[in-house]
């Protein structure tokens, strides 16, 4: 499809590459560095064109970012990259970014009058020994359906758990029969960490993507932490080509004002979320210095009590468990979760309100986290967009008609993978507009 800048790059393409471009105003312009902005500027620069991308802040990565503190590396809210997801699985290589996986299934804390006790739920397919020994943490009949929905939707088409039932995730799981306790002490928390809400109210289709993907592949954490994805793919498309700390607007779909001048370009692709709070979720995150693990194994750890307005923390994670380098001179990394709805419930507003409830669960749990510094209290607001029941989310963006070309997990859903998709299918709509055949994806990061 030729489409509005179509005869112009035609008349300078040898095969499927353009040639002799020299002004800006050649350049597709891209406004926002995250992963999907970033990822659509290298799909862009692999068919041969030439692209600019604004960032307003001082590095790339958007919500993909990694501090270093003291020596530790804290990523800004806990982050995984899920070697499961289609896209995501193919495009990063996971290997050369030295990433190490979290290990397959859960453990649980509940205080069982006052005593905290760990159950583990290990993976039946990967540790079938290991989840014979999960059974006698009772409900048979729950973890029978966790295998059996696992089974089902590894072997299901990723678009199949997009294309029926739209209710909620709390309506669907317990329509598939699991137990309210087994929702509380499982799903719940587990869930709350990943949809950033604890009522299990988003969409049952973004229930069944992720549990697909988690069944399929692993979670990991690259060696120098998430921000490594961002920055290999930053790599990709040239720094040259990446402007930090340039703010700048969409005017139509050929100008773009950065600062007080205007720029043209063949094509302005806008990559960051416009939504307000109201349509975004939110989550804390602490981050503490501990002298040793207090959860071996590398497990998520979930809380087993977990209840909206009564407790805060829906898990915890040892990254240096599963990855060394997130800690420091041996000393181990903990990273708390704290969907923001939970601090809601509990009226916490403030990072010192948000800690002090922390330490106080986390003192039922492990007695020694007194002695554990605070290295972060992050609070992540639009960290997510919302994807409720009937929001009628699909695998892929529906082709757009619209002259200012939009990617980013808000055209999507709030995962890497909603992301990189959407840059996909912004970048293929633009060579189709510049008149270029898209040549197939086959880079790697
Ligand atoms: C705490 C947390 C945990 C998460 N965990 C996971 C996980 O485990 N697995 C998973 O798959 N996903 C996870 N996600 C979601 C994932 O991080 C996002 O889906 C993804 O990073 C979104 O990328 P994006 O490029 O669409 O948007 P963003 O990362 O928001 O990038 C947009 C960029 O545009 C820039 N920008 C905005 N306005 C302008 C402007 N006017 N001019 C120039 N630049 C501008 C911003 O500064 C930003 O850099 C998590 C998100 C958060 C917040």
């Amino acid at each position: 499809m030729a489409g509005v800048h179509g005869s112009y790059f035609r008349e300078r393409c040898v095969g499927n590459r353009p040639l002799g471009i020299r002004s800006m105003s050649n350049r597709v312009h891209i406004v926002g560095a995250g992963v999907a902005g970033l990822h659509c500027a290298a799909v862009l620069r692999s068919n041969g064109v030439r692209v600019a991308v604004y960032e307003k802040s001082d590095a790339v990565g958007g919500r993909m970012r990694t501090d270093q503190v003291g020596g530790f590396l804290l990523d800004r809210g806990f982050h995984v990259m899920q070697s499961g997801y289609e896209c995501a699985g193919s495009r990063v290589d996971f290997g050369s970014l030295g990433a190490r996986p979290f290990r397959s299934g859960v453990r649980v804390i509940r205080l069982a009058g006052g005593t905290p006790e760990v159950l583990t739920y290990a993976d039946p397919f990967r540790s079938p020994l290991a989840a014979l020994g999960s059974l006698r943490n009772g409900n048979w009949f729950d973890l029978l359906r966790v295998g059996a929905l696992r089974w089902r939707l590894v072997h299901q088409d990723v678009n199949a758990s997009f294309s029926s039932g739209d209710a909620s995730t709390h309506r669907y799981l317990r329509e598939l029969g699991f137990s309210q306790d087994f929702l509380k002490r499982f799903f719940c928390p587990l869930l709350a960490g990943i949809f950033l809400e604890s009522r299990l109210a988003t969409s049952e289709r973004m229930f069944r993507f992720v549990f697909q993907a988690m069944a399929r592949g692993k979670m990991l954490l690259p060696r120098a932490g998430i921000k490594a994805v961002p920055e290999r793919i930053a790599d990709f498309v040239g720094r040259e080509h990446i402007r930090l700390g340039v703010p700048a607007r969409a005017i139509d779909s050929r100008r773009v004002l950065i600062g007080d001048r205007v720029e043209d370009a063949a094509q302005i692709i806008v990559a960051h979320p416009t939504v307000g709070a109201s349509d975004s979720r939110s989550v804390w995150t602490l981050h503490f210095d501990a002298e040793h693990s207090p959860a071996p194994g590398g497990y998520l750890l979930l809380n087993g009590d977990y209840e909206l307005g009564k407790n805060a923390i829906a898990h915890l994670a040892v990254p240096s468990d599963v990855q060394p380098c997130y800690g420091a001179d041996g000393r181990a990394l903990v990273t708390v979760t704290v969907v923001g709805d939970a601090a809601q419930a509990l009226g916490l507003v403030e990072p010192g309100a948000v800690a002090d409830r922390v330490r106080y669960e986390l003192g039922a749990w492990f007695p020694q986290s007194v002695n554990w510094r605070i290295l972060a209290v992050q609070n992540v607001s639009g960290a997510l967009p919302v994807r409720e029941a009937g929001s009628g989310l699909k695998a892929d963006t529906p082709a757009t008609s619209s002259e200012i070309l939009s990617c980013g997990d808000h055209c999507l859903h709030g995962s890497v993978e909603g992301a990189l998709r959407s840059a996909e299918a912004a970048a293929i709509e633009c060579l189709n507009r510049l008149g270029i055949e898209p040549a197939p994806i086959t880079h790697t990061y």
